[in-house]
Parts: structure tokens; sequence; C-alpha cells
């Protein structure tokens, strides 16, 4: 289960956005046609709001949204263990909306389960360029190879890093020390500790979250 999408590179060269290496991954059916039935999707927004998903070990893992969460729940995969008090309503029935949910059985979680892709390297990097240190949305990123691949430098956590387009024309095929820049900090693998920092600030508005992530 959950055999992790790696980073997939173009016929020029250019990387992809694939999938994210979610560590749920492994329960996403074939997306939501099938919990669109299920649950009314006219609170749109509501249904985007963050949940947080833990291991039937209380451990936090990942952050889902409140649409796939209840679709976990109704499958019998995940329980609600806080929720908000706002309902939603399918054809017979009323459901409450939670805001952390748990796996029934325990999901091995890899130390480096997280795929080498463009979009977790962006994560990992929070959008910042990491030569200008501006933040940039998504579209206006590329992913810069540190030693350049011409000088043997590989696509690794280590030697990815996201750059804007202008910090990336301004190096070209040369290291950063040739081109006069300088990296924001050293690229790292993304680890669950990195999740967790990610999964802190994103359950920041949510005090449900607290007990889960600070300890
Ligand atoms: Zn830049």
């Amino acid at each position: 289960m959950g055999a992790n999408r790696h980073m997939s590179v173009d016929s020029r060269g250019r990387y992809t956005p694939e999938a994210a290496g979610e560590v749920m991954s492994g329960t996403e059916g074939p997306a939501g046609s099938r919990s669109h039935n299920l649950i009314s999707t006219r609170r749109v927004s509501l249904m985007q709001e963050p949940v947080l998903v833990l291991n039937a070990t209380y451990e936090p893992i990942n952050v889902t949204a409140v649409r796939r969460a209840m679709v976990l729940m109704l499958k019998g995969v995940a329980q609600a263990e806080e929720m908000h008090n706002t309902e939603v309503h399918s054809a017979a029935h009323a459901h409450r909306v939670p805001s952390v949910i748990r796996l029934l059985a325990y999901r091995h979680i890899p130390q480096q389960s997280r795929a080498l892709s463009r979009k977790n390297i962006l994560l990992r990097d929070r959008n910042t360029c990491q030569f200008c240190v501006r933040v940039f949305p998504s579209s206006e990123l590329t992913l810069d190879h540190v030693v350049p691949r011409s000088r043997g430098g590989r696509s690794s956590w280590e030697n990815l890093v996201a750059c804007c387009y202008r910090c990336n024309n301004s190096k070209g095929d040369r290291t950063p020390e040739e081109a006069g820049l300088k990296l924001a900090r050293r690229p790292r693998p993304f680890t669950l500790h990195t999740s967790r920092q990610l999964m802190r600030l994103i359950g920041h508005r949510d005090e449900r979250w607290r007990k889960y992530l600070f300890y």
C-alpha cells in the first residue's frame, strides 16, 4: 500500500508537478465521486477545512480536508476524536464536522515517506525562493539544482531547492558561489519532523489540535 509516486521529469528535463507523496495516499480512492453522493457539497468551503489525521497511536501523521476525513469515517477507516459544532447533511443523516480524526488500524509510516516531488519541495521551502528569500505562488517558482546537473548534481532533497525564475536565470549553470548567490538554508530531506512543523502552522487556528501537536 502507498507506494510512493516519485518525481517525474519530462523529456526536456523539467519537473512535472506530480501528485504528492502524502502519507495517506494509500487510502485515496478514485477522487471523490462516491463521497460526492454521500455528503452534500453545498458548503464547499467548510468541506475544504483542514482536519488533523492521527495514527491509531494518536501520533499526528497528516492533514486532510473535512470531505476526505468524513469519507474515511463513513468507510470505517477512521473515527472522529474532535468535532466542530457544525453539521453537514446527506440525504438521510446529519454529520458533525470532524476537526481531528484517528485511524482505527495502525499505519506504518516509513521514516522518509515523503516522495521527492516538486510539490513537496515547495512545501518544504514554504514557497520561498531559497536565494532571494521572497515568497512566491507555486506557479512562479521552479526547482533549482544547487550543484548543476552538468556538474554531476543529483536530483535529491539535498540538491533541489525552490527558486524564483529570476534567481534561476541569473544563476544559470553555475554553483551558488560562482553566481554570487547564497542559499537561505541547507536543503534537507522532508522528514516527519518537518511535516509536524507544517501541521503546527496549519493547526494554529484550531484549538482542538493543540493537545495532539504540542507534546
Ligand atoms: Zn529568487
